[in-house]
């Protein structure tokens, strides 16, 4: 790779402050993330996670500090980012189906509802559906999808816009534990060619599938492989609390973590 390559982190946060009113939601983060990296993201709740999710897609105004994505402001590399929200704006009650769905991941902003897709806007939909493993439910309506389902249809409408960086935020929050792990699974071999931030509860499920963690508790309390110290766990720089109360043994993430930091 090349020096500038290199320099040119997929994302790169500086002392990023954001602000509701006059309550600060995340404080002084710095965190660069690695072309090729599964960065798992986890903290209690109301810790900023989806803050700094929707600060680093320019959602929200940011107080201070800057995020590049490959070196340049968002608004010059928005279309190298996609999103999976943690809360999908989609009425699961409109007559649609999966297929048309996902096609909409195509769509620019400000194009007519009566765009015509293309036959590779269409092939690709396809292509993705199928990655996803939904190909018996393509013309579905959302209606009667599952949880799990329907997580990853969004997760393949957000690869419809051909994404270098994917940005999900708790995507396994209202499925089943069968779905979940397939969602990991389809992320971790995604990761092959796509950068990936996923937000998460489920600290469990994202030990053996991550490269990388961070805590986020306000400030962003560690950034590392994913083998969490005593030190954090017992809640030192304030961040897993919640997993310990959750009688998580120490050592479960070492274990699974092995093998990916080769
Ligand atoms: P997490 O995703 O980790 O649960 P959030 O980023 O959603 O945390 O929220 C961080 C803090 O900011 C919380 O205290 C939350 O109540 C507050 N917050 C989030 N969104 C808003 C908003 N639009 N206006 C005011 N406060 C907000
Ligand atoms: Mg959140």
């Amino acid at each position: 790779m090349s020096d500038s390559a290199k320099a040119n982190y997929a994302v790169d946060v500086k002392n990023l402050t954001v602000y509701y009113g006059k309550i600060p939601a995340i404080s002084n983060i710095k965190l660069k993330v690695q072309d090729g990296e599964f960065l798992g993201i986890i903290g209690p709740n109301g810790g900023g996670k989806s803050t700094l999710l929707k600060a680093i897609l320019g959602l929200i105004p940011i107080t201070s500090g800057s995020v590049n994505i490959y070196g340049k402001p968002i608004l010059e590399n928005r279309k190298l980012i996609s999103y999976v929200p943690q809360f999908a704006a989609i009425d699961k009650h409109f007559p649609i189906t999966l297929t048309e769905v996902v096609l909409t991941g195509c769509l620019k902003k400000g194009l007519s509802p009566f765009y015509k897709y293309s036959s590779e806007q269409k092939a690709l939909a396809n292509e993705l559906i199928e990655k996803v493993g939904l190909s018996a439910l393509a013309k579905r309506r959302i209606s009667e999808l599952s949880g799990g389902e329907f997580q990853k249809m969004i997760i393949a409408r957000a690869l419809a816009a051909k994404p270098k960086i994917l940005l999900l935020d708790e995507p396994t929050a209202s499925v089943d534990t069968t779905s979940r792990e397939q969602i990991y699974n389809l992320l971790e071999e995604l990761n092959k060619s796509v950068t990936i931030v996923l937000v998460t509860h489920d600290l469990l499920a994202i030990s053996s599938h991550v490269r990388t963690l961070a805590c986020l508790n306000r400030e962003l309390v560690y950034h590392a492989e994913p083998e969490l110290t005593e030190d954090v766990l017992n809640g030192l720089y304030g961040c897993p609390v919640d997993l310990i109360a959750h009688g998580i043994p120490h050592r479960v993430l070492k274990e699974h973590g092995e093998g990916h930091n080769d």
